[in-house]
């Protein structure tokens, strides 16, 4: 039996895959190894990762800078509890990471991924208003289509994602809020955000005083489908928001890094939260890290005689010197001219190709923010759970792309280092599965 047969044999047999129903999922595919935008299947075949593996890659698989920097870090010193103790890693990191965000988000809670920086924020933002004597300030807003996560916090925050319906018994109540879905050439995105923000409007006059956060993916809505919103609207919520007191939390876990052409979603829109979650690029894709980084001014409300006040959370890993190793070598990466170089150019090949595909009936709201680039297969099951998905997701496949619709959202995500020839190859097997599958 060849190495990938077994592999896929012993898997099947003991692991659980996520969001998977083994049941009528093809077998998974074993990689023995990436390099670039490039995954390399135990059998030989390549695939060229155009969703920086479930948006976490920034510079490419196995940099070699960040590789080195890992290594390095390991022969050092892998592990420390965190609790009465520090290292240079992570007070570089928590230092840089200070330096880039506006404001003055200077204070980082580190945790292990993106579910547990947004869990860290919405029980900050709780504790914030007890210490302060407003335990009144109970409410959550999040806006429909959101996702934060699948630990029950970041669940309840997300509940109208659609994906947690079995456990709904499991959540906290959570006010969510009309999104104002919109792209380039929107005629109607005047109109519908100021539909959205009189529903907010609304919502605060009645209920503001009892609000506690309202937690908010900035200018793209990840998983909900890269549903995109403009600035202007970010910067209106917010407004209103500090008129109303109410704490705003930015979900960066998936526009950080770069991803929406600047290094912050939260400076491209020019707003600045009291708190701001960061994962998936923050190590460049190399291993599972999160920080969740506040304002002085809601730390300092921890800050007491006692530990009553302080904030008692926290998780074994907090802090991993080989984690804050990688997010220093890829910040490095981030920071060079030319990576900014190529994050204009995978724009500018999303603006030539997306907006010049052949029109399509099928086809509908082309939409780009940076290297996100995304368009909607029009169908009447259009959801996650939409057929067409993994029919395409087999087509590119076939074809030799990791390009995995959300539903019937086609969206492309790639790693920085991606050639402009791959991307352009991309949209190819785009307009062929237009087509040939979708027709
Ligand atoms: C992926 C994601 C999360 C959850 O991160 P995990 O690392 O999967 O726990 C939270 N928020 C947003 C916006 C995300 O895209």
């Amino acid at each position: 039996m060849s190495q990938a047969k077994e592999l896929q044999d012993l898997d099947l047999r003991h692991i659980w895959h996520p969001f998977t129903q083994a049941g009528v999922s093809p077998a998974p595919i074993p990689i023995r190894q990436a390099k670039g935008a490039i995954l390399i299947a135990e059998d030989g075949r390549e695939f060229v990762d155009m969703i920086s593996s479930w948006w976490v890659t920034l510079h490419g698989h196995a940099h070699p800078a960040i590789v080195k920097a890992v290594a390095e870090q390991a022969a050092r010193l892998e592990q420390v509890i965190f609790a009465g103790f520090t290292h240079a890693p992570a007070v570089e990191l928590a230092r840089r990471l200070s330096s880039l965000l506006p404001g003055d988000l200077n204070r980082v809670f580190f945790s292990d991924d993106g579910s547990t920086a947004v869990e860290a924020a919405l029980k900050l933002a709780h504790q914030y208003w007890r210490n302060i004597g407003a335990p009144e300030r109970r409410r959550y807003l999040s806006f429909e289509g959101g996702y934060h996560g699948d630990t029950v916090g970041a669940m309840s925050v997300g509940t109208k994602s659609g994906l947690f319906d079995h456990w709904r018994d499991l959540m906290f109540e959570v006010t969510t809020l009309p999104f104002p879905a919109t792209w380039e050439g929107d005629g109607d995105a005047a109109e519908k955000e100021a539909d959205c923000l009189h529903v907010l409007d609304g919502f605060l006059a009645e209920m503001g005083a009892e609000t506690a956060a309202f937690i908010i993916e900035p200018l793209v809505q990840g998983a909900g489908g890269m549903r995109m919103c403009r600035p202007q609207f970010l910067q209106a919520v917010a407004e209103r928001l500090k008129r109303a007191g109410v704490l705003l939390i930015f979900d960066e876990v998936m526009t950080g890094f770069g991803r929406t052409g600047e290094t912050f979603a939260c400076l491209k829109a020019g707003v600045t939260p009291d708190l701001i979650c960061l994962s998936k690029g923050l190590t460049g894709g190399f291993l599972p890290m999160s920080a969740t980084v506040c304002s002085d001014a809601v730390h300092d409300v921890f800050l007491g005689g006692t530990l009553d006040k302080a904030f008692a959370h926290g998780h074994s890993f907090t802090a991993n010197p080989l984690g804050c190793a990688a997010a220093l070598a890829s910040l490095d990466l981030l920071l060079q001219d030319e990576t900014g170089a190529r994050v204009k150019a995978i724009e500018a090949v999303h603006r030539q190709r997306l907006f010049s595909m052949p029109a399509h009936p099928k086809l509908a709201r082309h939409r780009i923010m940076g290297t996100i680039a995304a368009v909607d297969v029009e169908c009447p099951d259009a959801g996650y759970a939409a057929a067409i998905g993994p029919k395409l997701r087999e087509f590119f496949m076939a074809l030799g792309f990791v390009i995995r619709p959300l539903g019937n959202v086609v969206y492309l995500l790639p790693p920085y280092c991606v050639e402009e020839a791959q991307l352009h190859q991309a949209y190819d097997a785009i307009e062929r599965a237009a087509v040939e599958v979708i027709q």
